[in-house]
This record gives C-alpha cells, structure tokens and sequence, in this order.
C-alpha cells in the first residue's frame, strides 16, 4: 500500500478526494490504471491522416501531373510540327500547280509557232493574252522564232502585246532561270532538229511570293528555294520576312523540322517541303513560340485543372481529416477531463457511427466512474465514521483492558502471594502433621510397648487386663490415624513417589483376600474373590499402593457390613483399564452421604470414631489418581449394602522383564540369605543396560536399594553423597589387573563399601585375581540369582563378623560407652524419642559408622529392645 497525495504518483481518484477533503487516502490502484495520459500529443491523428494521404496523394498527383503534361507538350509539340509540315507540303504542291502552268504555257507557245510559223503578229499577241489569262502566276510571256528572230511578247496588265525587240536579250538556256526579281521558263522550240526559235514565260518573285503569302496561314513564312538556295524574298516584302532570309540558316534536310535561332536567339521551326516533280522547294519558317502557343495555352489549361483537383483533393482530405479528427481530440479532450475527475464533461458527438459509439460508451464510462466515486466517498466516510467509532471503542477497550490488567496483575501478585503463603502454610502444616505425628508417634510407641509388656504379666487382674487392653486398642487407633495423616500429607505435598514394577495381579488379589478372610471370618462374613477371565496376569503398576487401596476398600466393607458377604471383582474393561469393585451387603451409604464419604476426616456410619478415621477413602482416591485411574464411586442403598468401583491403566509389562522375571522366579527362600526388608543401598555399575536393569530388579525384589550407572566415573558423585552396603562393578579381569577401581571406590565412599567384581572373563583364578585387585568378592558372569544372594549373604555374615570385632575399633571408645549408656537409659525409660534424637546427635559425628547408626534408628522404630541392648552389649564388650 501507498501513501497518495497529489504530488505523488497515483490514481485521479486519490487526486480528486485529495482537491475535495484534503485527506489523504490509502489505495492500492496501480496509477497506470486511471492516471490519465498528460503527455502532450507530438504527433496528432489529424497530421498523421494527413501525412499518410495528402501527401502521397500529392505526390502521386504530381508525378502524373509531370509525366501528362510533359506528354502533352510532346503530344502537342509533334501535332504542331506536323501542322507545319503538312502546311509546307500543301503550299509546295499548291506552288508546284501553278509552276506547272508554267511550262505548260512555254509549251503550248512553241506548239503554235510550229504549226503555224506564218502566224499575224496580232494573232501571236491574242495569243500570249491568252496564254497570260491561263496562267496567272505568269507576269510575261514571249515568242520569238525564225531567222531574222521575230516574235512578239506581252506584259500582264498592257492592253497589247509587243513585237520582239533585241531587248530583253533573249536566253538560249532552256529551263528555268533566275535574275534579280524575275523567274522566266526557257523552252526550245525545235524544228526538224533545228533550233527554230523558243518561247519563255516570266515569273515575278513578288508575284510568286504574294502568292504563297495569300495562303499561308500568318505567322508561317514560307520562302521558295531551289538547289542554289533561297529565292531572295522581293525588296517589296516585309522587312521582317526580309531579316529571316538573310539571318536563319537554310536546312539542308527536307520533310523535317528543325529548331533554327536568329541573331537575337529567337527559336523558330523549319522545314523544307519539295516541290513535286520540280528542283525546288518550300522552306516553311515560324516562330517556336508561336507556334507552340496553342500548345502551351492548352498544357496550361490542363495544368491549371490538374492544380485546382489536386487543391480540391486536398482541401477534401483536409476537410475528411478534420470530421474525423475533431470528434477524436474532442473525446481526447473529454477523456482527459474525466481523468482529472470532471465526470459530467461527457462528450457531444451526435452520429450513428464508431465514434458516436465511443463517445456513447465514453459518457457512460464517465458515469459509472462518477458513480463508483460517490459511492466511494459514501463508503470512505462511513468507514471513517467506523473507524472513528472502532477508535473509541478500541481506546476504551484498551483502557479497559489496561485496568484489568493491572487488576490482574494485582491479582497474580496477590495469587503468587497466596500461593506462596498457601505453600508455606502447606508446608508449615506438613512439618507441623509430620513433627506432630512424629512427637505423637514416640510417646504412642512407648505406651503400646508398656501396654504390651504389661500383657506379658500373667499375674494381672483380669479387669487390670482389659484396662490395659483397651489402652492397646486406643493406642493402635491413634497410631492408625496419625499414620493415616502422614500418608495423607505426604501424598498431598508430593512426597509419594510411584514405583511401577512387573506386578502378579492374581498374587496380588490373593495376598490381600489372605490378610482379610481372617478379619471377615472373625464377623461371620463371606470373603469372595471374582477375578475375570480377561484379568491380565501381569501388569505394570505400583503393586502396594493397588493392595493398599483394596485393603482400604475390604475393611471397610468388613467394618460396616454385619451379615451377608463381601466380594471383590477385578478385570479388564474394552477399553484397556483394569477394573475393581468392592461389594458388600452391609448398611449401606444414604444417598445425600454418597458424594462426602470421600472427603477427608468424613464418617457416616454407625461405627464413628471408633472403628475409623474417615481418611480411608480419601487416602485412597489420591492414591487412583496417582495411578493414573479415574476417580472411585459408589453405589449404594441404605440396608442393602454398597458398591466401591475404580479403574486403572493397564499397562502391559514390557518383554525383557517378563524374561528376567522368569530368572528371578526362583526359590523364595534364597532372599532369606538377606536379611529380610533390610533396606541395603546397593551400587551397581555395569555399561550393560540389561545387566543393569536386572541386578536392579533381582536386589529390590530383595527390599534392596539400587542405584544404576554405566561407569564408575559416573558414579563418583553419588558415591561421594551416599552410602552404600555393596558397589556390584563390571570389571575386565586379567592377571595384570590392578586395584586401582577398588581404590578409588573406596577412598570416595562414604562408609566402607563390599565391593564385588563382576566379570565375563572368568577363568580358574579369576576369584584370586579379584582379592589381589582389592574387591571383597567375585561373581562369573553369567550368574543365577542364588549365587548372587548367597555371595551377598556370605559377605554380610562375614562382615557382621567384622562389625563384631572391627566396629569397636572405628567407634571412638568414649563415645562408644556414652552411646551403650545413653541407649541404656533409654530403654529402661521406654523412651524411643531419646533413642531418635542419639541417632541424630550420632549422625552429625563423621567418626561414628553410618551403618551402626542406621541399626540403632531401626531397631528403635521396631521397639527392638532387646536387639538394642545386644548391640550396646557388643559396643561396650568390644570396647
Ligand atoms: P473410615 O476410616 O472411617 O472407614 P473411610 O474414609 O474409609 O474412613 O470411610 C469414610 C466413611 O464412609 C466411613 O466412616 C463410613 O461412614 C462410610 N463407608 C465407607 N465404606 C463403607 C461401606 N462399605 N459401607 C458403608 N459405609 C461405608
């Protein structure tokens, strides 16, 4: 998206709101799309029609125009030289006509004297008159014959003839001849091949010249001329004909025109035309220009008409160009002011053609623009007015949510606060529940072991008995109940961590059918067991908190069921949970009770206080929940008895344990060479997972605690933290083996570890190896359990042995006798708190052996009295 403004490139839509708002808009409208073309027109459509037709016309015009009227001129050039041509040729045949009567005359003369030679004069004059009349051109004609000559001769225009003189001296050549002006015509006259006398006819130039004059057409002039030349015009003609026979060249060529000049360089045209049958000729001249004039009068004609259709022409073009054009720059002209956003400029072409469509579509265009920009504009304010509206609503949404905000955060801290607080109360009220029940616990233990020392006494009043007894059953009571608040409190705080094992469902279910057949025997009630055909055999679960919860659920079905029976179903549902129910037909739970039952410190029935806690079912729905199950519910009906369900995931026990299972399944009584829930803290390292994992479930399976790691390296730290009974290592023996791993194991363990070697390469002496490696025992690798717990056991009765006679000896002896006497004491006191707090004075002191401090708490936890005092017996005699 771009910012527009009206400097900036974009759409005439942005321009024209721009011009009215003063806004500026968003738009994304590339500007090529509405930006009009304000780039000036540098060639117009006009210029261009007139470029692509007036000029070619024009010039294809002027080509033709150039080519017809240079062939018009040719044309009428030759029709004029052809005029004159054939002019000169009829004026020489005209002239040879009358040359003819000539002779003819000459002839008819001399024909006259010979048939008559006596002839009267005045006979001979009539008939040279005669003659004369005949032939017009003649000026005179003469006979003269005989010997003395006699004869007489006529001039044109006397009214008689004369006789003949010596003068003019007649000419013996015959044929024509010519002096000065005059042209005469010799003709023999032969008389029985004698010359007898001979006859001439006269011609005058300027006769013959008038002659020609009078036909010719004006501006030709003809001259006559013979193989001499040009017959000189006479003096009398014009001065004018007189210069062009004196300054033209004579053509030498007959029948063909040629272009001649004068002196002052005029042009004229001349040809010669032969007189037919006599040596003579015409030379007919006239003037170029003259002659051409027509020629030239009608090229121009032409010419002028060619020049004013081509000016037409063009003038149509032009005018053509213009209709077309002007509707064009108008629509131009229109578009561009719709471009700037005028859009009622709608162009004015009113015709029926493409561009009265155009403009048509151009007008319509230009509304719907207009339209598009009013809607538009409508819909940019109301968007303005939205986002206005959005603006406040969203300012006052912010602040809003800004004071919630800060209301949360208020809140968080507060929450944090109390969250901290609840934590530490959670944990004040746990170290409270656990120091109480830990401070209730000590006296309790006491009194029940009073209680129970007092029973010994056989000398005792039977009421004194049932006192006592009745203490016991108090004392048992409470110690339920507070340990019922301890388990409660540490499931709630998180301290009860789940252990999933390999578990035996149906051993299960039969252990707990076993600790209950008995109580329920007691109260005349039948115990069944419905285990489902489905019922996995073996599952992954925590084998003590399932038994615990089912024990929970039995007794108290024992507890508020007075006749009938109690059954416990288990089995696997369709969707892969492991099913329990607890049925008895005892009182039963009123239905408003149904839902409180599970709350904690909650009893409903008959046997309150007393018989219970009211924490049972509590305990236990925590403890499904641990399980991953859904929580427990109830069925039941007042008198007839209730209905406990619960379910949890079956997971089914992985492959690799059900095989080590089967190892470990072996005769119960080899865990008996350990001390039976001696709680040993056992080290295993081993870079073999699966050796790992089953020494880890053998020795737990044994109440041992195990810790697992691939290398020693890896176990230094928790070695360095925690003690441990037996470090199990993985070792390549061979006879260069030396103690260093043993070493090392014991200068960072806590207390002095039994360190056994475990090895695949077992040979004879492998065992002699190990001892001289510094280990306390060898193993073969691969080993059965049996050999595992006998080695252990060996080595703790060895070392109970040790601890006979070597504990003495790490004991510092003053504090070896202030212990004996202070356990002693306590003892004799009934006071196991004070036992506690030795072990915890002794814990603090690094010289004393942690181990003998783990006895000494156990055995007072267990009220072990008499495990005690052989222990101090043992200290002291050592000492
Ligand atoms: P208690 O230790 O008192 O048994 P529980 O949490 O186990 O505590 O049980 C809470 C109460 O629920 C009992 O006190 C009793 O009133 C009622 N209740 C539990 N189980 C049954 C049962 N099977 N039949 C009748 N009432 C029962």
């Amino acid at each position: 998206m771009r910012k527009l403004t009206p400097d900036s490139p974009g759409g005439f839509f942005c321009l024209n709101y721009y011009a009215k708002t003063k806004r500026t808009v968003f738009l994304s409208m590339p500007r090529h799309d509405l930006s009009p073309n304000t780039a000036p027109v540098r060639t117009s459509l006009r210029s261009k029609l007139i470029a692509f037709t007036v000029l070619p016309v024009v010039l294809v015009y002027s080509v033709l125009f150039l080519l017809g009227i240079s062939h018009i001129n040719t044309h009428l050039s030759t029709n004029a030289q052809a005029l004159l041509t054939e002019h000169a040729h009829h004026q020489a045949s005209r002239l040879a006509l009358l040359f003819y009567q000539v002779p003819a005359l000459a002839g008819s003369l001399g024909d006259l004297i010979l048939a008559e030679p006596d002839q009267d004069q005045a006979l001979l004059y009539a008939h040279l008159i005669d003659g004369l009349r005949r032939t017009p051109i003649a000026r005179a004609a003469a006979i003269v014959y005989d010997d003395p000559p006699r004869g007489a001769q006529m001039q044109r225009g006397e009214p008689r003839g004369k006789p003949f003189t010596a003068s003019p001296k007649p000419m013996l050549t015959s044929g024509w001849q010519v002096s000065g002006e005059t042209l005469r015509f010799n003709r023999p006259i032969t008389r029985r091949g004698q010359k007898y006398g001979h006859t001439w006819v006269e011609l005058r130039l300027t006769d013959l010249y008038m002659e020609l004059t009078r036909q010719a057409s004006p501006p030709v002039v003809l001259f006559v001329g013979n193989e001499a030349g040009l017959l000189p015009p006479p003096m009398t003609s014009d001065e004018h004909i007189q210069r062009l026979a004196r300054e033209l060249p004579h053509p030498s060529q007959t029948d063909r025109v040629t272009t001649v000049y004068d002196r002052e360089g005029n042009e004229y045209w001349s040809i010669n035309a032969k007189l037919p049958g006599f040596p003579w000729h015409i030379t007919a001249i006239t003037p170029t220009a003259t002659a051409l004039a027509t020629v030239r009068e009608q090229v121009g004609m032409v010419a002028l008409a060619l020049i004013i259709s081509l000016l037409a022409i063009v003038l149509i073009l032009g005018l053509v160009a213009r209709q077309i054009t002007r509707p064009l720059r108008m629509l131009d002209d229109r578009v561009r002011q719709i471009s700037h956003g005028h859009f009622t400029a709608a162009p004015t072409i009113h015709s029926n053609d493409e561009l009265g469509r155009l403009a048509n579509a151009v007008t319509r265009m230009a509304r719907q623009i207009a339209d598009r920009e009013t809607l538009l504009r409508n819909a940019h304010q109301v968007l303005e007015q939205r986002v206005a509206e959005r603006t406040a609503e969203l300012r006052e949404t912010n602040s809003r949510l800004l004071n919630q905000v800060d209301e949360t955060r208020r809140t968080q801290r507060a929450l944090e606060q109390a969250n901290r607080d609840a934590q530490l109360a959670n944990r004040a009220k746990s170290e409270f529940l656990s120091n109480m029940s830990h401070e209730l616990r000590t006296p309790l233990h006491g009194v029940l072991g009073y209680a129970q020392i007092l029973l010994r006494d056989s000398a005792l009043a039977s009421t004194q008995r049932e006192n006592l007894e009745a203490i016991e059953r108090c004392g048992q009571h409470l110690l339920t109940l507070i340990n019922d608040i301890l388990d409660l409190t540490r499931i709630e705080v998180g301290q009860v961590r789940l252990d999933i094992q390999p578990t035996d469902l149906p051993k299960l279910i039969e252990d707990v059918e076993l600790i209950m057949a008995q109580r329920a025997r007691v109260k005349g009630l039948t115990l069944k067991i419905e285990l489902d055909t489905k019922l996995p055999r073996q599952a992954m679960t925590d084998a003590v908190k399932l038994k615990q919860i089912l024990l929970n659920l039995i007794g108290n079905a024992v507890k508020f069921t007075e006749h009938g029976s109690i059954t416990l179903k288990a089995g696997l549902t369709a969707d892969e949970q492991l099913a329990f129910v607890v049925r008895d037909t005892g009182i039963g739970i009123a239905p408003e009770k149904t839902e409180s039952i599970f709350d904690a410190f909650t009893q409903v029935g008959k046997g309150r206080v007393t018989d219970g806690t009211g924490l049972g079912l509590a305990i236990n729905q925590r403890l499904i929940a641990l399980l991953g199950g859904q929580a427990m519910t109830v069925e039941s009906k007042p008198g007839d008895g209730s209905q406990f369900r619960f379910r949890i995931p079956y997971r089914p026990v992985p492959k690799e344990f059900l095989s080590l299972q089967k190892a470990a399944a072996i005769d119960e009584t080899l865990k008996l060479a350990l001390p039976k829930d001696a709680h040993y803290q056992i080290l295993v390292i081993d870079p073999s997972e699966e050796s790992r994992r089953m020494l880890a479930i053998l020795l737990e399976d044994a109440g041992c605690r195990v810790e697992s790691h691939a290398t020693l390296r890896e176990a230094e730290s928790i070695l360095s933290k925690r003690p441990f009974d037996f470090v199990l290592l993985d070792v390549r023996l061979s006879n260069d083996t030396k103690p260093t791993e043993s070493s090392t194991i014991r200068s960072i363990a806590h207390r002095r570890p039994r360190i056994v070697a475990l090895s695949a390469n077992a040979y004879s002496n492998a065992a002699e190896v190990a001892r001289q490696a510094g280990f306390d025992a060898f193993l073969a690798k691969p080993f059965d359990p049996q050999q595992l717990f006998r080695l252990l056991g060996g080595l703790l009765q060895s070392d109970e042995e040790r601890i006979g006679t070597s504990t003495g000896l790490s004991w510092p002896r003053a504090l070896a006798e202030e212990t004996a006497q202070r356990v002693a004491d306590a003892i004799d006191q009934g006071d196991v708190s004070r036992l506690f707090q030795l072990t915890e004075e002794l814990a603090e002191n690094p010289a004393v052996p942690k181990a003998d401090i783990d006895n000494i708490a156990l055995m007072a936890r267990l009220f072990d009295f008499d495990g005690l005092r052989r222990f101090c017996a043992l200290l002291v005699q050592t000492d």
